[in-house]
C-alpha cells in the first residue's frame, strides 16, 4: 500500500471514475469527492497528502476550494483543468496550488505527477528546505557560500541569476507562475516584465547547459512559468 492519501474532486463521473480506477490498480489510498463543499469537508476530516482538483465543480469554484483548503492544509494541490484555460490555471497557481494537469489526460501523465508529488512531499517532509546546502541531481546549492555547482562544476551567476534558481530549488516540484517570479525577484513596484525574466531564465539556463550539457531539472510551461522538476533519489 503507497502510503500517500489522495483526495479526488470530480463531478464529471467518468473522469472521476477513471482516476480513481487508476488509484486503486496501482494501491493508492484514496477518498473521493464530486462538489466543493464535499472537498473542503473530506480535506478537513481525512487530511489528505494530496488533492487532486477539478476547477469547475457545480457548486463552489475550484479556486474557492485551493483558497479555502490552503488557510489550514499543507496537502499539495494538483489542478485538473480543461485545455486553454491558462488564466485559471494561474489563479490556481498563485492561489496555493502546487502543479496541474491538462484534460484529456493519459493515465501515465497522471501517474507521472502523483510521483513528482509523492517526490515533494518526502521532500518536505525530511525538512531540506532548511536545510544549508540544496541537493537536486547533479545540481548544489551552498546557501551561505552563494555557490552553485552542477555535475562538480561551479556556475558563476548574477545576482538575479541567482535568486531565480534559489526560489526554484526552494519551490522544488512546485509550477510558479510569471507574476509569482516577477513579484518575488522584482517586488511590485519595479516594471518587469515576462519579456525580461525570458530573458534571464534563458541566461541562467544557458550557464548550466554549459557545466553540464543535459540539464534539463527547470521546466518551462508555456503561457504560465516555470518548475525546477525533483530528481528521483536513487
Ligand atoms: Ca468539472
Amino acid at each position: 500500500m503507497n502510503e500517500m492519501k489522495i483526495l479526488v474532486v470530480e463531478d464529471d463521473r467518468s473522469v472521476s471514475n477513471l482516476i480513481t480506477t487508476t488509484l486503486k490498480i496501482n494501491h493508492y489510498t484514496y477518498i473521493a469527492a464530486s462538489t466543493g463543499n464535499e472537498a473542503i469537508s473530506l480535506c478537513a476530516s481525512h487530511h489528505p497528502d494530496l488533492i487532486l482538483l477539478d476547477l469547475g465543480l457545480p457548486d463552489i469554484d475550484g479556486i474557492e476550494v485551493i483558497r479555502t483548503v490552503r488557510s489550514w492544509s499543507e496537502a499539495l494541490i494538483i489542478i485538473i483543468s480543461a485545455r486553454g484555460e491558462d488564466s485559471d490555471k494561474i489563479m490556481a497557481l498563485d492561489s496555493g496550488a502546487d502543479d496541474y494537469l491538462t484534460k484529456p489526460f493519459s493515465i501515465e501523465e497522471l501517474l507521472a505527477r502523483i510521483r513528482a508529488a509523492q517526490r515533494r512531499m518526502k521532500y518536505l517532509s525530511s525538512g531540506s528546505e532548511k536545510t544549508p546546502v540544496f541537493v537536486n541531481g547533479d545540481l548544489t546549492i551552498d546557501y551561505a557560500s552563494r555557490q552553485v555547482t552542477l555535475a562538480g562544476k561551479e556556475v558563476r551567476l548574477t545576482a538575479i541569476e541567482y535568486r531565480l534558481l534559489t526560489l526554484l530549488a526552494g519551490n522544488v516540484g512546485k509550477v510558479l507562475t510569471h507574476s509569482y517570479i516577477i513579484g518575488r525577484i522584482w517586488g511590485g513596484g519595479v516594471e518587469t516584465d515576462i519579456i525580461s525574466l525570458r530573458v534571464y531564465m534563458t541566461s541562467l539556463r544557458k550557464k548550466l547547459k554549459a557545466a553540464q550539457p543535459g540539464f534539463n531539472l527547470i521546466e518551462t510551461h508555456i503561457g504560465i512559468g516555470y518548475q525546477m522538476v525533483r530528481v528521483q533519489d536513487s
